[in-house]
């Protein structure tokens, strides 16, 4: 069902942002509507509503409207304005307010459900107020509590140190009024409902979050925010998993390789070594082709480990490199030349 912002009465019964949060399952849902049809919705799955979603839990916290440059503030003053002006044409009175029915229309289907709330509830007051003796400062009154806390998240994130002490202190009479619901006799499942301010409700949200050991964690693949059962979980869902888990496997792939290529350079270094070292122990020496062996390992160590750092930076294949190992192997068994077994 869509609220619409052009309506000039409104309807019967009070809209409510309700909430009911999963520990099990890690998930909150929320669901926007008229109080009665909320209910409806909760106990029997029927019931209008403007929202109803359920997401992972502390969505609601992570996402909630933040208002650094007062903006929804300014749009009170307009709708004051439309209620004390005389117009000739009662057209114009509407005229008025149009821009503002714009702005929250735009709010309402961005689809974020604290934005989405407070737009409606804007209208629903701004009707109420319509008529009332000092209507204009009730309405004052009671848009600057329903947007309180819109302006606090912006100075403070709700897991930041500062913000529940700022969250309490902001917290009017006219605020506190939250209700809670049982609404299905099967299972013990709490439902908690805002009207005047979301303010007990994030208030709520944050004491349930902290019972239950749940932190904030920001994901270390996209840097996202999220609610954990511990500093243990570091990201966010399936999807960062999923691109955590081929990350982790072409790290070891790589790591793998790094080794092998170590050791096949270290089995070629102590063939030569070994080579070298049975033409020097020879009964009969030969000391001109110890020298010339001797000449030839340095320079092919010079040029094993240039090689070495040709493969790790990519640029010669493994194979290759493991070629011509096996080709200078060949060489120093050349240089020194067949030997017969009594002579080693
Ligand atoms: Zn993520």
């Amino acid at each position: 069902m869509k609220y619409d912002f052009t309506d000039r009465e409104r309807e019967l019964g009070r809209v409510v942002l309700a909430l009911t949060l999963n520990r099990q399952k890690m998930t909150e849902r929320v669901i926007v509507g008229r109080s009665t049809e909320v209910s409806l919705r909760f106990e029997r799955g029927i019931g209008e509503v403007y929202y109803d979603e359920t997401r992972p839990l502390g969505s609601l916290l992570i996402g909630l409207e933040a208002d650094p440059e007062r903006k929804w503030n300014a749009n009170t003053a307009i709708l004051r304005e439309s209620y004390g002006k005389v117009f000739p044409f009662e057209a114009q009175r509407w005229m008025l307010a149009a821009p503002v029915a714009d702005y929250l229309a735009q709010k309402y289907e961005r689809g974020e459900p604290s934005a989405l709330f407070a737009a409606i509830r804007t209208w629903e007051e701004y009707l109420n107020c319509f008529n009332l003796n000092r209507g204009a400062d009730l309405l004052t009154e009671r848009l600057a509590a329903l947007y309180r806390p819109f302006v606090l998240y912006a100075e403070n994130r709700p897991w930041q140190e500062l913000a529940p002490a700022a969250m309490s202190a902001a917290l009017r009479d006219t605020d506190t009024e939250v209700s809670l619901w049982y609404p299905a006799k099967k299972r013990p499942f709490e439902v908690v409902a805002a009207f005047s301010s979301l303010l007990p409700v994030i208030q709520y949200y944050l004491f349930k979050l902290n019972e239950w050991g749940c932190v904030f964690q920001q994901c270390k693949i996209c840097g996202k925010d999220f609610v954990a059962k511990s500093r243990h979980y570091e990201l966010c869902g399936d999807e960062c998993r999923r691109v955590q888990a081929a990350l982790n496997k072409r790290e070891f792939d790589g790591r793998a390789k790094g080794d092998k290529l170590e050791q096949l350079h270290e089995n070629a270094y102590n063939y030569w070594y070994n080579r070298l070292r049975k033409l020097k122990k020879r009964k009969t020496a030969d000391p001109e082709r110890a020298a010339a062996v001797d000449a030839a390992f340095k320079e092919y160590r010079k040029e094993a480990v240039r090689r070495k750092t040709a493969v790790k930076n990519g640029e010669m294949s493994f194979s290759d490199f493991a070629t011509w190992l096996a080709e200078q192997q060949n060489a120093v068994d050349a240089l020194i030349g067949k030997v017969s077994p009594n002579l080693d």
